[in-house]
């Protein structure tokens, strides 16, 4: 059961071969006996909310509701109504929003069960799970290794089935990195396709709603229930609504696909570099042609990126006062200490990092040297990738530069921040772009990047289909879960 595809497990349902308490049930118990492992989970459901069963059942009258009684769990960044969700932070450790994520809510409307809430790095920022208030998570491939982050709980509870599906966010890397680090596919779609309401900020300009599934059709047809526009997001995009339906041909003739050699030749780890080559030969051999392409200023994109995500974060989070939101001390003499005390106890190490840099780099002074400069890079990188899919219709790149490293081992921030390299270009651009498993290297999994054209997720879910129509590493799951 925990093998099968979101269309197999639809038939199944409509064949009453199974009930949505039955399907749903194999994955709680799931959750409940490998979160022990895994610290994956935050929050898991004493059992399906009545409330969501009755519209699942409605919704499975509707054939073309394929998610009815599909469970999944979100990242718990996005607001849940009655459920407390915490962005991984001491901050929001007992906020319980009154009011559902838009993603939420599309995928409660098309009959999806709420299993539980991911575990993920404070405010999704780190790209190892291990700045959450609550615990680190363990890679189900080695207990001993990071599942990649920030939204490494719905990678690994991907990844040891879980649960099918699962929500995330990536702002410069999050869901393409613990995807490939986990050995799950995952989407980030184009920024403004899916909604951002509801959804708790880091920096506004960049993140992007998506989701991790095992195969590139399941998160299709996920993202096509997640997308659409939405009056409540002002960044939403008016085309946003969007539609997979399974590609007719069986090969990718016709398609142009671009390599960025010099990422390629760059690559330290000899078993992510060969395993790169070997997929990239393998869409050459299903008749996609391939062509060595550059980008000259994607070197710069993570001091970009360091630049800009922190100043969109200091102005974020500053709402969280104490006041008006978020954990208020006990020890308030007056409105200065309220303020100071609150956000020390509510913030983690990493999180004050990013507001003290973001601040000073938007404060007088700087902000034309770092944050104005940082802007035009961004501009650069965007000209890049147009200039490139000029020639191509998707790029393939590595997504992480490592497999999954040991906990505790990129203690220093700035080598963790390079964990990012390959995926924050992309953010910066607001491209859509999916990693998918192409390898194991030592029992340990690696990714593939595809990045489209802005919206067109189609191309990208296209090419991962048909290179998971040939290969079977998105079926391998941990010995232990099995
Ligand atoms: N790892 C990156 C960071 O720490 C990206 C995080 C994300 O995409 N949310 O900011």
């Amino acid at each position: 059961m925990i093998q099968l595809s979101i269309r197999e497990m639809a038939q199944l349902l409509r064949d009453k071969q199974l009930s949505i308490p039955e399907l749903c049930s194999i994955y709680f118990d799931r959750a409940r006996a490998f979160n022990q492992q895994t610290n994956a989970l935050l929050k898991i459901n004493c059992d399906i909310d009545p409330a969501e069963l009755l519209q699942a059942e409605e919704a499975l009258l509707d054939e073309s509701k394929l998610l009815a009684g599909i469970p999944l769990v979100h990242k718990d960044l996005f607001c849940t109504q009655g459920m407390v969700t915490t962005c991984g932070s001491r901050m929001l450790e007992n906020f319980v929003p009154p009011y559902d994520a838009t993603v939420v809510s599309n995928l409660k409307d098309q009959g999806m069960i709420t299993v539980a809430k991911a575990n993920m790095d404070e405010f999704a920022m780190g790209s190892s799970n291990e700045h959450s208030a609550f615990g680190s998570v363990q890679n189900p491939w080695d207990l001993t290794r990071v599942p990649g982050g920030s939204s490494g709980g719905s990678a690994a509870a991907v990844a040891a089935r879980m649960v099918p599906v699962a929500t995330a966010t990536d702002t410069g890397g999050s869901i393409r990195q613990p995807t490939a680090l986990c050995g799950v596919t995952g989407i980030k779609p184009s920024y403004g396709r899916v909604s951002r309401y509801g959804m708790v900020a880091f920096a506004s300009s960049l993140d992007q709603g998506g989701v991790m599934a095992r195969t590139a059709d399941d998160c299709g047809i996920v993202l096509s229930a997640m997308c659409g526009h939405d009056h409540k997001d002002s960044t939403s995009h008016p085309d946003a609504a969007w539609q997979w339906n399974l590609p007719t041909l069986k090969n990718l003739k016709g398609i142009k696909v671009g390599v960025v050699i010099d990422w390629i030749d760059g690559l330290n780890d000899e078993g992510v570099k060969q395993s790169t080559i070997k997929a990239i030969d393998t869409l050459r051999q299903q008749g996609a042609e391939i062509i060595d392409v550059a980008l000259p200023h994607a070197h710069l994109a993570v001091s970009a990126y360091y630049v800009i995500a922190p100043a969109e974060c200091s102005s974020n989070l500053s709402r969280f006062d104490g006041v008006r939101y978020g954990h208020r001390s006990i020890d308030t003499a007056d409105l200065e200490t309220l303020y100071v005390n609150s956000r020390s106890e509510g913030f983690g190490e990493e999180v004050k990092r990013r507001i003290m840099v973001g601040t000073w780099a938007l404060s007088s002074g700087y902000y034309d040297a770092y944050y104005l400069k940082a802007q035009k890079i961004r501009r650069l990188i965007a000209e890049d990738f147009n200039k490139v899919f000029e020639q191509v219709d998707v790029l393939a790149a590595p997504v992480s530069p490592e497999v999954a490293f040991k906990q505790e081992e990129k203690a220093d921030g700035v080598s963790m921040y390079q964990a990012d390299v390959f995926t924050i270009p992309a953010s910066l651009a607001g491209l859509p772009c999916l990693s998918m498993p192409i390898q194991s290297v030592h029992g340990l999994p690696v990714g593939l990047q595809l990045i489209g054209r802005y919206f067109d997720e189609r191309s990208i879910l296209n090419v991962a289909h048909q290179f998971q129509q040939v290969t079977e590493w998105h079926k391998a799951m941990p010995e232990a879960y099995k």
